[in-house]
């Protein structure tokens, strides 16, 4: 049993996972851990996509890194998939979402290839990570929230904080 709550913050890139991640860690204590961080710093790659400019994560790789510290609890995982984390690790699963308009002006900013950015705006509109979430977890454990806006921002990581309270007193001895 854990003593404190591991939550996914997933979505589409540039849908505001670190923003809320970083807010919510500073409000909670609870530690952020950006996944891509985690697969650079311990070499979890398996070759690199030359199209779209990214490294392939190795999954089985990435999981073994997690495995010693993440079941005990207490982490934000910040990742723009979600569907490789076993259920047993997991207690919230948020995803975020963004109009699409405004995830375009993100993305623009961050000078993605044109073909990134529409598969990404496309996986959006599509909802492909909500889908995924949904598939790979139990319906009311997974969070839809909308972050088109900084007041968004706010709002959400509100609502979560809520949650973890709840969860802390629900799960007191
Ligand atoms: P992700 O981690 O999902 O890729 P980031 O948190 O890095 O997204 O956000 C991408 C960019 O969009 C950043 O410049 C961030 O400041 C901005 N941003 C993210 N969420 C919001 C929001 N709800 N309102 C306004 N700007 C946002
Ligand atoms: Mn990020």
């Amino acid at each position: 049993m854990r003593k404190s709550p591991n939550i996914i913050v997933t979505g589409t890139p540039g849908v505001g996972k670190t923003s809320h991640a970083e807010l919510l860690a500073e409000k909670t204590g609870l530690q952020h851990l950006a996944i891509n961080k985690v697969a650079e710093e311990q070499n979890c790659y398996d070759g690199r996509d030359e199209e779209l400019q990214t490294w392939i994560v190795d999954e089985d790789k990435l999981l073994d890194a997690l495995e010693a510290e993440v079941p005990a609890g207490g982490y934000i995982l910040d990742w723009h998939a979600c569907d490789l984390f076993p259920k047993s690790w997991i207690d919230l699963v948020v995803v975020l979402r963004c109009d699409s308009t405004v995830l375009y002006d993100r993305l623009t900013s961050r000078n993605y290839s044109s073909k990134k950015l529409e598969e990404n705006i496309d996986a959006e509109i599509m909802q492909v990570i909500l889908e995924e979430a949904w598939e790979s977890y139990d319906g009311e454990i997974v969070i839809e929230m909308q972050s088109d806006s900084l007041e968004n921002i706010d709002e959400n990581v509100e609502r979560i904080q809520t949650w973890f309270e709840q969860w802390k007193k629900d799960h007191a001895e």
